[in-house]
């Protein structure tokens, strides 16, 4: 069968997008939403995202030129309101988070809608303008979840993986994102004895990641690595994204793009194309006859 391929802008052979999620201390809220413990150990390790991490990986796109997509929970942007500024100020993406960082399969429509509310109001209040996209907390999404979206404006989401190119899925540009390509599988580590593997070298994840990287150009892959600025802000992970992303940006048939740039191309282009159902219905039909 003769399957259709994605196309780039320009004739390009394949797409990248540099894609970070500033969770600094959202997760933990979320987890321990109906009480802090005493503990400083673990928001320490995530305070070192909007301290330190976030600002070197920041300088670190100045040098190899490349702009970003920042997917910020409502509730980091308050507790650090230089942040959303200083994103937009240096040309990157900023998107939607939620406001804890609540997990989907934790949270109902209405609270979901809700945090998506509060968080537009906060961008909108500390940027001037309303972001254009969303990524889910933990990379999980409902149809009624998309429906809010669509209805909010919201012009992408960026949480599922049903093609390696940009798609649509619920009626919303899907922008995809990969397990392959996320720096936490490799490298979080929380102590405390609940991590079942020491942090990868970075040398070893960059090694896997240019494969990929190269791999996907021969099926027109959109590249998107995504970073949390507490994980990856550290010293030699900066460093690997520094080679690998001056590597990728020095190639001509490569587009690198913010993720609402490729909703865009995707919908100037492609709308129409590449739709997918969520298929809850048929699904739930063929467990009943399969009963
Ligand atoms: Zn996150």
């Amino acid at each position: 069968m003769d399957r259709p391929r994605y196309s780039w802008p320009d004739g390009k052979r394949s797409a990248a997008c540099f894609s970070v999620d500033v969770d600094a201390e959202a997760p933990y809220l979320w987890a321990n939403r109906t009480g802090l413990p005493p503990y400083l150990g673990q928001l320490e390790q995530r305070r070192f995202g909007p301290r330190e991490g976030i600002w070197r990986i920041l300088d670190m796109l100045d040098r190899v030129g490349v702009k970003g997509s920042f997917y910020v929970p409502s509730v980091v942007a308050e507790l650090h309101p230089d942040l959303l500024p200083a994103l937009c100020a240096r040309g990157h993406e900023v998107g939607l988070h939620g406001h804890l960082h609540e997990v989907v399969s934790e949270t109902t429509v209405d609270q979901f809608t809700a945090a998506l509310d509060h968080s537009l109001q906060v961008f909108q209040r500390q940027t001037g303008s309303a972001p254009v996209g969303f990524r889910s907390p933990a990379w999980e999404m409902t149809s009624a979840m998309l429906a809010v979206l669509k209805d909010r404006g919201l012009r992408y989401d960026s949480s599922l993986m049903g093609y390696d190119h940009p798609y649509q899925i619920g009626g919303v540009v899907q922008v995809p994102v990969q397990w392959q390509i996320d720096d936490a599988i490799y490298f979080k580590f929380q102590g405390g004895g609940a991590d079942r593997w020491p942090p990868e070298p970075a040398r070893v994840v960059e090694a896997s990641w240019r494969d990929e990287f190269q791999a996907g150009r021969d099926y027109g892959q959109l590249f998107t690595i995504t970073v949390h600025p507490w994980i990856s802000g550290r010293a030699q992970r900066v460093t690997m994204l520094e080679r690998l992303l001056s590597d990728i940006a020095a190639q001509d048939d490569v587009w690198f793009a913010t993720a609402g740039q490729i909703a865009d191309w995707h919908l100037s282009t492609h709308d129409g194309r590449f739709v997918a159902e969520p298929g809850l219905d048929l699904l739930t039909a063929v467990l009943e006859t399969s009963a």
